[in-house]
């Protein structure tokens, strides 16, 4: 959904709508939307100043950072933004929003887009590093089983470098 700010008069304006999961580009997370979104919320401008306040519920799969596997996920997404045209930025404004201590984003064109928006707040809502359990096993780092659900002898055979080198003192003094 775009929003022209050129056409926006002051004021508020209510927004309801969905965004499909093909819609939103979670790869740099190695993740995609399951399920459409409904994003709710409201855009309410004062001047210069267009600020975003909305919420979402995102139901995706994340893939897990130890086993590698897709897992279901969800994620609280919450907007509270002010967005502020290059155009009609200067330095007495840049102050005045320092004043209100504003967290802002500068945006060079006339149009908002909302869908933006949540990807943007989405992106943030999911920090780097997502394990599907804290206690997920991960995989073998020798044969790339998953541990979970397979019992390779890997590590049975294979002794730290750090370890080994002891055994063979070890040796030496026997
Ligand atoms: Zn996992
Ligand atoms: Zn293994």
């Amino acid at each position: 959904m775009l929003i022209d700010l050129r056409k926006l008069e002051d004021g508020t304006i209510e927004f309801d709508f969905e965004i499909g999961p093909d819609e939103v580009d979670l790869s740099a997370r190695f993740s995609k939307l399951t399920e459409p979104v409904k994003f709710v919320g409201r855009v309410r401008k004062d001047g210069w100043i267009t600020k975003v306040s909305a919420e979402a519920t995102a139901r995706l799969e994340r893939k897990c950072d130890r086993c590698l596997a897709l897992k279901p996920a969800e994620e609280s997404v919450a907007v509270d933004s002010a967005y502020v045209k290059y155009s009609s930025l200067g330095e007495e404004r840049e102050n005045e929003l320092e004043i209100l201590g504003l967290e802002y984003s500068v945006i060079e064109s006339d149009e908002l887009n909302l869908k933006d928006v949540f990807s943007e707040n989405l992106l943030i809502a999911m920090p780097d590093g997502f394990s599907c359990a804290a206690d997920c096993l991960g995989i073998c780092p020798e044969c790339g089983a998953k541990l979970e659900d397979s019992d390779c002898d890997c590590e049975k055979k294979s002794v730290d470098p750090r370890w080994a080198a002891l055994s063979e003192i070890k040796k030496e003094l026997d």
